[in-house]
């Protein structure tokens, strides 16, 4: 018996997969490349801009054939386009689905393949049977031994009311994970040789709020910055309301905690700002980005930026564009805004920027930071760097700086998992070559 995954959107989709496939192993399916070997599909789905909801569905269209073929395979529709909230519309509109599952959550799937039956909804026993899972986490197979680099979900949902967006409507409210569960966790990954541990929440920093007695993020990091076998620690996606001194100085003062800081400020106009109900301004963002510099000169910080908002005049944008020059940040996420139906800006705002319009906000800030960062990669030249090696691709080994910057090398080692001193001998905007020590300096360090 085989499963296939498809995955879309965020690094959250790709740690649910992840458990969806160790929980199927767990039944016995083996995973498979090719879906018409695939006994059970499941489709991961992203719904935050129109483009990956067309693209869901698309994917979803595309396996009706495979249904009739085979009565006897399994659809499963998973993540964002499902939500918390209810699919009968769904129901009607894909009647070859057999199972839906909320973001997360892959205990519909389960109870439907040992059970033959699907769970009720809001069944809150489905969650916690899936964090109790947790505990034994196992990757799936094809990843195991494999895998350098996971995620590890720590808050789940959101109840930041950002007037765009539509993830709180999807993922439900904001629930921290137990401090145990996720140590746990963490220890089992490390145990399968994975080295460096990413932990995901919306706003991340909002970590431990709802818990009594539990550790914030600063000390949460440490703890997993602890955990034999883990050499490197990261963290996303931080919200500027909730990034603070802690932080800055738990990065600073931790060398397994890496320094990059993946911090959005979607606009740098106070007006549009305020209509997005982000909580600060453009100077409390540009504060922040000097207190972080101040403290860790070298940490990289990337930005997300939504252009052409509801009423985005192309002065408004322009002080987003003169944001982006002066604080010369390592990456910007580029969005052009797309009306999600049922957040507050569908209903009390028009989508009044042209199509055209954001092409152009959004190709002139690629330009621009395009050019950013092609000047701050330049001063890693000749420079030696610690590089995390992911996987050989096309004979060069693939790897990261701590500043979370690709780098690719070119050995015959088998290098995956390990951690080497790079010289870095050519810098282009989007990634970096480097070469090794001599060999002997490598079986050294190894
Ligand atoms: N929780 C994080 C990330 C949310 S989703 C945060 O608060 O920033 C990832 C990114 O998608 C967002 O940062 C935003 O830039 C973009 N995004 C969200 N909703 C969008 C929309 N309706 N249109 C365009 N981009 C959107």
């Amino acid at each position: 018996m085989n499963y296939h995954i498809w995955t879309e959107g965020c690094q959250m989709n790709v740690a649910d997969s992840q458990r969806v496939g160790s929980a199927l192993e767990h039944l016995g399916y083996a995973h498979t490349e090719t879906i018409e070997l695939a006994d059970v599909i499941v489709m991961n789905t992203c719904v935050v801009r129109q483009s990956a909801e067309d693209k869901a569905y698309g994917r979803l269209s595309s396996l009706k054939p495979l249904k009739q073929k085979n009565p006897n395979l399994v659809i499963n529709l998973m993540g964002c386009l499902v939500g918390v909230k209810g699919y009968e519309k769904l129901q009607k509109i894909f009647p070859y689905v057999d199972v839906f599952s909320p973001p997360s959550d892959p205990g519909p799937l389960i109870s439907h393949l040992t059970q033959g039956e699907i769970r009720s909804f809001e069944d809150a026993e489905t969650t916690r049977r899936f964090i109790a899972m947790d505990e034994e986490l196992v990757l799936p197979i094809s990843e195991q031994g494999h895998l350098v680099s996971a995620y590890v979900p720590i808050v789940y949902g959101c109840s930041h009311a950002c007037t765009y967006c539509i993830i709180p409507y999807k993922r439900g409210i904001e629930r921290s994970r137990p401090v145990g569960d996720i140590i746990s966790e963490v220890r089992s990954l490390a145990a399968q040789g994975v080295v460096e541990i990413t932990l995901l929440g919306q706003i991340v920093d909002r970590y431990g709020k709802d818990i009594a007695d539990g550790p914030n993020l600063a000390a949460l990091l440490k703890l997993v910055s602890e955990v034999e076998g883990v050499e490197r620690v990261r963290f996303l996606t931080s919200h500027p309301n909730y990034f603070g001194e802690e932080l800055i100085q738990v990065i600073a003062s931790t060398p397994k905690i890496m320094p990059h800081i993946e911090l959005p400020i979607q606009a740098g106009d106070d007006e549009v700002l305020k209509n997005m109900r982000r909580g600060y301004t453009q100077q409390d963002y540009r504060d922040i980005i000097e207190q972080i510099r101040s403290t860790s000169p070298d940490c990289s910080i990337a930005t997300d930026i939504i252009v052409g908002f509801p009423g985005e005049t192309r002065e408004q944008f322009m002080n987003t564009y003169q944001l982006l020059a002066d604080l010369k940040l390592d990456i910007a996420h580029l969005a052009r805004y797309s009306t999600r139906i049922g957040t507050v800006a569908d209903r009390k705002m028009q989508d009044d920027v042209t199509e055209e319009e954001k092409m152009f906000r959004f190709r002139t800030l690629e330009d621009l930071q395009e050019q950013i960062v092609a000047d701050i990669n330049a001063r890693y030249l000749g420079k030696k760097v610690d590089v995390l090696f992911e996987e050989q691709v096309k004979g060069r080994w693939r790897g990261r700086t701590p500043t979370n910057k690709l780098v690719f090398v070119e050995s015959t080692d088998d290098l995956r998992g390990k951690i080497l001193p790079v010289q870095i001998t050519w810098a282009g905007p989007w990634s970096m070559q480097g070469t090794l020590p001599k060999k002997i300096e490598i079986n050294s360090i190894v």
